[in-house]
């Protein structure tokens, strides 16, 4: 059996078609941490591997990034906190997922970097 895709976005923000897809088709650039970093949660929730290579910077994208590996259900992304301050930029946000029959939650404050006038993941860190 496969589940029927939602229409909704994974990220929480409304219907897919006008919320995160656009970015994932490459139609549209995030403006803010906080647009990138939706959409890079809802790239998890959706598979969108190369998406979240390409927007990940490359001073930090794992050489060995592969999604396959480990990717939970994902539930529901919560903003907590967000900023910019010239070219940088953070997120701090809790991330709800399912391995099994276990929910967890990860907390974490994500750094952003712009360059050449688009956003990319830097780096993250766990809160406690
Ligand atoms: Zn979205």
């Amino acid at each position: 059996m496969t589940k029927p895709v939602s229409k909704k976005c994974p990220c929480g923000g409304g219907k897919y078609a006008k919320c995160c897809e656009p970015f994932h088709a490459g139609t549209k650039h995030a403006r803010t941490p906080e647009e990138l970093m939706r959409s890079r949660y809802s790239a998890y929730a959706r598979g969108r591997e190369q998406y979240l290579r390409d927007t990940w910077h490359a001073s930090s994208l794992p050489s060995d990034f592969n999604l396959s590996d480990d990717n939970p259900t994902w539930l529901q992304l919560q903003i907590l906190a967000t900023g910019t301050h010239g070219n940088r930029g953070y997120v701090h946000f809790k991330a709800y997922f399912q391995i099994d029959d276990d929910i967890g939650v990860m907390e974490e404050q994500s750094h952003f970097v712009r360059e050449n006038g688009r956003w990319y993941y830097l780096d993250g860190e766990a809160v406690e």
